[in-house]
């Protein structure tokens, strides 16, 4: 047994578990054996056979990001920032996963492992990784040092565009169920990956794409197992809409009809709620029906934010009762600038700055995602929770002058001032370098998989256009 202590930290976000939310807390000494924090308090009195110095620190508790797809994510940066389609109330989603995909398991790789030296630079150190099962992805995820929450992802029909305005749906049921069991495979070793960092997550991918046998089987195999299940629901315009038109109710009231809705589940969005002034449907069920069945919502603001569209707002799911947690959908996997988002966001769609407080938002990407991925160990720094931190360098020009320094990290310095992070008691980052991923390699290897996903655009695209056509650069290339 190895025992780590930090001495002495400036300031620590610690956990009041009475009153069951983080506070300050100001020149302590965090103490943690293994994979195992074993003291929070004024000096720890036990021999450490490692000592860190706590001046002009801050030390967080690791982040926890419940929604991610890093597989395929950083393939499309300088791709979808401004990609969308106005004829489908402004989403790209289909036109572009239609067009651009990850074309093999190298480009797969190369952006996961991107994706993960990303988190872990920005203090993500549990993350749920929603990508379809591919060859070398558990290995891969060990090696990260990260805390994994893998989602193998399947449905029963793919999206399919004719044309810019008209969703439509190719049914294959058959691929469905064999993506289920290989799903369900997958989970099933990670939870017994000898790192025990590893875990699954019951991945059914769209409410819009499955049967509803293939979700209730979903939700059955989650309970059995004890694992969170994650769906996509209430993501787009076009989908509430196809919803309505099948079953006559919301995605949200028929996936609650079908009986997925409950403690376990993850809503991945959750963000048309029929309140929403896109949707303005009748029935203003849907946030009481969320929150009355315990479920969680992902809130991911980046990919929605940038097509111009925003929750209604985080603060009524707040109050509503709702538990609310935090992903990176997309580039930058950044989940301190999705918390700083979230926050700016809520006050504009309510126009009211009380809408949310910096705390909801440090709590929903923290404990929130603990709660939503069933874990009450993670999220806190706290005996007996797991040693997962991030250490913050008080130093930096942005983090000062330091009078409230959660404020100064999520406003101003964010990944720029994370120094040192720990998973499961294991250093992952020193001095704002990932040991145990090579981000450079990658970005290399992921520049060229880019370029084959680009090239491949005109024979997947529906009007046969070129990437540079979908989406042209922001400013015209001069001769
Ligand atoms: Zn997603």
């Amino acid at each position: 047994m190895t025992t780590t202590v930090i001495r002495n930290v400036d300031w620590v976000v610690g956990w009041d578990e009475k009153a069951g939310r983080h506070v300050y807390r100001r020149g302590v000494d965090i103490a943690f054996d293994d994979n195992t924090i074993i003291f929070v308090g004024s000096n720890y009195p036990g021999d450490a056979e490692r000592v860190i110095d706590g001046t002009d620190r801050l030390v967080l508790p690791g982040l926890i990001d419940i929604h991610s797809h890093p597989q395929h994510e950083p393939l499309y940066r300088g791709v979808r920032e401004e990609h969308g389609v106005r004829n489908m109330h402004m989403t790209g989603l289909y036109e572009r996963s239609q067009a651009f995909s990850a074309p093999d398991d190298e480009a797969r790789a190369a952006s996961a492992e991107f994706a993960y030296c990303e988190l872990l630079l920005s203090g993500v150190t549990s993350l749920v990784d929603i990508s379809p099962a591919w060859d070398g992805w558990i290995d891969l995820f060990a090696r990260s040092g990260l805390r994994g929450f893998l989602a193998p992802g399947y449905a029963s029909a793919r999206w399919r565009l004719d044309n810019d305005y008209r969703l439509k749906f190719e049914w294959d049921e058959a691929r469905g169920r064999a993506g289920f069991e290989t799903a369900l495979a997958l989970i099933d070793r990670a939870v017994r990956h000898p790192s025990k960092r590893l875990s699954g997550v019951v991945s059914p991918m769209q409410i819009d794409t499955c049967t509803a046998e293939l979700l209730r089987d979903s939700g059955d195999a989650a309970r059995e197992r004890g694992l969170p299940l994650t769906v996509h629901v209430a993501q787009s315009v076009s989908e509430v809409h196809e919803i309505i038109d099948r079953h006559g109710k919301t995605s949200v009231q028929w996936a609650r009809e079908i009986g997925i809705l409950g403690p376990q589940t993850i809503l991945g969005h959750g963000l048309f709620l029929d309140t929403h002034s896109w949707i303005r449907w009748w029935s203003k069920a849907d946030l009481g029906l969320i929150a009355d069945s315990g479920c969680s919502v992902a809130h991911c603001p980046t990919p929605f934010a940038r097509y111009g569209q925003i929750m209604e707002n985080f603060g009524d799911y707040l109050r509503a009762g709702i538990n609310m947690g935090l992903g990176t959908d997309t580039t930058p996997h950044n989940l301190v600038e999705e918390m700083r988002k979230a926050a700016v966001l809520a006050r504009v769609a309510a126009r009211d700055i009380e809408a949310v407080t910096t705390a909801d938002l440090l709590h929903s990407a923290t404990v929130g995602g603990a709660r939503a991925l069933l874990r009450q160990d993670l999220g806190r720094i706290a005996p007996d929770a797991k040693a997962d931190l991030v250490v913050v360098d008080l130093t930096v020009p942005q983090m000062m002058p330091v009078r409230d320094p959660v404020r100064s990290f999520i406003y101003h310095a964010a990944d720029r001032a994370v120094r040192d992070v720990f998973v499961d008691g294991r250093q992952v980052v020193a001095d704002g370098k990932v040991l145990t991923l090579d981000q450079a390699a990658a970005a290399t290897r992921l520049a060229r998989a880019q370029r084959r996903m680009l090239e491949a655009a005109p024979q997947r695209d529906y009007r046969g256009r070129s990437a540079d056509e979908i989406s042209p650069l922001s400013l015209p290339l001069a001769d």
